[in-house]
């Protein structure tokens, strides 16, 4: 049996780095006051139609929907922020609070070709800061995701590129203007830039066709088309981030996939070559939440991508698992009243501990747990059992040493320390 092609199972050896991205992620969001949010997986199709837009690529050829047995049409989400701003909405977040800072990690869904870098179920942790249209508050988010990188080591891997793309009157003029210029080589742009230009004419400022970039060098600029507002809040945020030393390359060509942004979109790059080489995507969307049904409220945020970071982890931190300090050998499972109670202890002093399952005689338990590297065993024979007594072995130097049950609290004591 194969699990569905672009999906895959995390195994119990990778857990400890899904771990600990949840862990710096909380830890570094925290401080913060970033709340953590956890939305349904499925929703309402109309959600994510209304939000992310009907000609872009997510709504219009990757969402997994289905109807369900009440004839529901339903979709596996494709990405968080729609989710959240209807959570937002929903629960009326906004009444208690007037700045909601959120941020997720879970399972999205897109039926996209599998790839490297590309699954079809993947994880994304993000961040929304819901509530202000301040460039502060872009910046905030923007730290908070090279604060993450830095602390998970993926030192200088890494690349920020960020674009003001101005706000929808804005872009409406641009749009029209560049679908004008474009009109007049439509015949040598790709196929797929060739097919954007009356759905969705400002990705194909994304595109990595080398022609369709040449015929784009001459295209009018988006930058032109901004008005002092926009400019002003770009130019603010370039100025905080500079004070952060926060590393940042202006790129004119960067729009985002989902229809909802407006002023900022920035994108996090790796170096590497090959195409999956985006691991964090964001930007400001002001409308998204009255668009949904929401009061007018401005949010600006990110979300990472998590397969395409856990390869930049450095090695140091994918700590090697520890083995099981303490294995416990028992003669005879059939008469293990002290076993409970040295279980109990070990419990009590959350030490760590594996029970031999199997009924093999002592010498191949204790080999057993040579072979897995334990510290200890504890042994317990007929001997131990009738004096209420445990042998303690010392695997690297063979020492063995024989003590009371009532003494075993004291014995931990020490072990502890070492
Ligand atoms: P891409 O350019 O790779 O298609 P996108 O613009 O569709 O990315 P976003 O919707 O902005 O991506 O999602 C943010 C991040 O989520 C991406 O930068 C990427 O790291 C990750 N991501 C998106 N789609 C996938 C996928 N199918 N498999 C793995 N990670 C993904
Ligand atoms: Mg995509």
């Amino acid at each position: 049996m194969q699990p569905l092609r672009g999906t895959k199972d995390i195994l119990p050896n990778e857990i400890q780095t899904w771990q600990l991205i949840h862990k710096v992620a909380n830890d570094i969001l925290n401080i913060h006051n970033y709340k953590e949010i956890r939305t349904p997986i499925i929703e309402n199709t109309e959600l994510f139609e209304r939000s992310i837009g009907n000609f872009t690529d997510i709504v219009n050829k990757e969402m997994y929907s289905f109807y369900d047995q009440g004839k529901r049409n339903i979709t596996l989400r494709p990405e968080g922020t729609a989710s959240i701003a209807r959570a937002l909405i929903t629960n009326k977040l906004y009444a208690e609070k007037s700045i909601n800072r959120l941020w997720y990690l879970g399972p999205m869904f897109r039926y996209e070709r599998p790839q490297k870098g590309r699954q079809r179920q993947f994880h994304q942790l993000g961040i929304e800061c819901i509530g202000s249209n301040m460039p502060v508050a872009d910046t905030e988010v923007i730290k908070l995701a090279i604060d993450i990188l830095k602390k998970i080591e993926c030192n200088d891997q890494y690349s920020l590129e960020i674009n003001s793309i101005g706000n929808l009157s804005e872009r409406e003029i641009y749009k029209i203007n560049l679908v004008d210029y474009l009109k007049k080589y439509e015949d040598e742009l790709d196929t797929d830039s060739k097919n954007r230009i009356s759905k969705n004419p400002l990705r194909i400022l994304d595109s990595k066709n080398l022609k369709t970039q040449k015929i784009l060098q001459n295209a009018p600029k988006l930058e032109k088309y901004l008005s002092t507002t926009s400019l002003k809040h770009f130019e603010t945020i370039c100025e905080h981030l500079t004070y952060l030393n926060i590393k940042y390359k202006i790129n004119n060509y960067l729009v985002r996939g989902l229809d909802y942004y407006n002023y900022t979109a920035f994108e996090i790059k790796t170096e590497n070559l090959n195409q999956q080489n985006t691991i964090c995507g964001g930007g400001r969307y002001d409308n998204l939440i009255e668009q949904l049904g929401g009061p007018c409220i401005p949010a600006v945020g990110w979300a990472i991508g998590l397969e395409r970071l856990i390869p930049l982890m450095q090695k140091n931190l994918n700590q090697k698992a520890k083995h099981n300090r303490i294995y416990i050998a028992v003669q005879n499972l059939h008469k293990i009243d002290i076993l409970w109670d040295i279980i109990h202890i070990l419990q009590e002093y959350q030490l760590k501990f594996e029970l031999d399952l199997n009924s093999n005689n002592l010498s191949k338990q204790i080999r057993k747990a040579n072979q897995l590297k334990a510290k200890i065993c504890l042994i317990i024979g007929e001997n131990e059992i009738r004096d209420k007594s445990i042998t303690i072995k010392w695997l690297q130097t063979g020492t063995q040493q024989n003590i009371q049950i009532s003494n075993f609290r004291k014995y931990i004591e020490y072990l502890k320390k070492i």
